[in-house]
């Protein structure tokens, strides 16, 4: 019954991105100007709802709603009280989001209610000027709000920062005294060539490997085994007694122990990250009332989940390893 794809790793963990549209537009991200999924091939909250049921069926463990911003998905909240039958029943162990942010103060409070316990913010500065450059439309004053909302509503957030060269990365000590000094984890994460984006990002692009020479030059950092279920590798700072994560996607290879499959809007599986291959599973859900012929495709698709990713950004190549955006697929 459980997903083992054909390089003996158990498919535990369930990415979805409930919408690809976004209210930012982080320069890394997206084109000012994006072209979304068309509205019509969305699937509804109830279908989402019905795919994730399979997924859970079928071995996972852990769900994660992303996007776009997962919380600009109309009554998202809906879809997240229904998924939270399967945390009543013990069937999913967790049920978590990834979110910019920006909804937080609203939806706080009833995410709590519906059994999330941790969620993860993606925050690149704290610098109000420089997150409105970042981010084009955001508004850092509106993600503190939110971030006091989830912490007042007992949420553990991790923040999650993405390294860019030249931007932040000499910030990048003041947001790990800031994050831990508030009882939140910190992750940083290279840079990936997905998508066209406005920007070149040969100029954007930092190595971990860099950054953490340079913070162990004010920080002591001692690797321990500590994870999350996701791909980061885990320090523990002695000087702010919190911890910091690296996603090395570029630098450091993980997918040895990639444990995850990426659902988007319209149904579309994406095995890896990284690659182009896809699964439609809208045409199988919509097929028949019962789930055995989605039960069917899942297995099919787990069968072929390429080994690994092979991101590159250099000069020579400057094209996107793979073109769909990080928002299609879900990060
Ligand atoms: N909108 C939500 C957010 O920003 O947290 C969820 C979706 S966003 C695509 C998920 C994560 O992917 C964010 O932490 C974002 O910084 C990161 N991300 C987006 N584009 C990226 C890229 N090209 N390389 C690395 N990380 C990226
Ligand atoms: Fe939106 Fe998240 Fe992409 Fe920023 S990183 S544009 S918040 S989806």
């Amino acid at each position: 019954m459980d997903m083992i794809d054909p390089f003996g790793r158990s498919i535990s963990y369930l990415r979805v991105s409930v919408t690809d549209r976004c209210d930012f537009r982080c320069t890394y991200c997206m084109a000012e100007d994006m072209a979304f999924l068309p509205k019509k091939d969305l699937l509804s909250l109830e279908e989402l709802d019905r795919l994730c049921t399979v997924f859970i069926e079928k071995g996972v463990k852990k769900l994660r709603l992303t996007g776009g911003e997962p919380l600009v998905r109309k009554n998202v909240m809906h879809l997240i009280r229904q998924l939270s039958r399967h945390l009543d029943s013990g069937a999913l162990e967790e049920l978590t989001l990834t979110t910019n942010g920006s909804q937080l103060s609203r939806f706080a409070a009833e995410l709590a209610d519906c059994g999330v316990k941790r969620i993860n913010v993606s925050l690149d500065t704290l610098d109000p000027d420089k997150f409105h450059a970042i981010t084009r439309w955001g508004h850092l004053a509106k993600v503190m709000e939110g971030i006091d909302a989830a912490q007042a509503a007992g949420l553990h957030i991790k923040i999650n920062a993405v390294a860019l060269k030249g931007f932040n990365d000499a910030e990048i000590p003041e947001i790990l005294r800031w994050a831990n000094g508030r009882g939140m984890d910190l992750t940083v994460i290279e840079t990936m060539p997905m998508g066209e984006i406005d920007a070149d990002r040969t100029d954007q692009y930092l190595p971990l490997s860099l950054l953490r020479a340079n913070l162990e030059r004010q920080f002591t950092l001692t690797d321990i085994p500590f994870k999350t279920g996701g791909p980061a590798r885990y320090v523990n700072v002695a000087e702010t007694g919190g911890k910091l994560g690296f996603i090395t996607p570029m630098t450091h290879n993980f997918c040895e122990s990639c444990n995850r499959v990426r659902l988007t809007c319209t149904g579309t599986l994406y095995m890896c990250l990284g690659q182009e291959d896809a699964a439609d599973l809208r045409a199988p859900l919509r097929a028949s009332e019962g789930n055995e012929l989605l039960a069917n495709a899942i297995d099919e698709a787990i069968g072929r989940k390429p080994k690994g990713h092979d991101f590159v950004i250099d000069r020579r190549t400057n094209r996107p390893s793979v073109s769909r955006h990080m928002s299609v697929t879900g990060g």
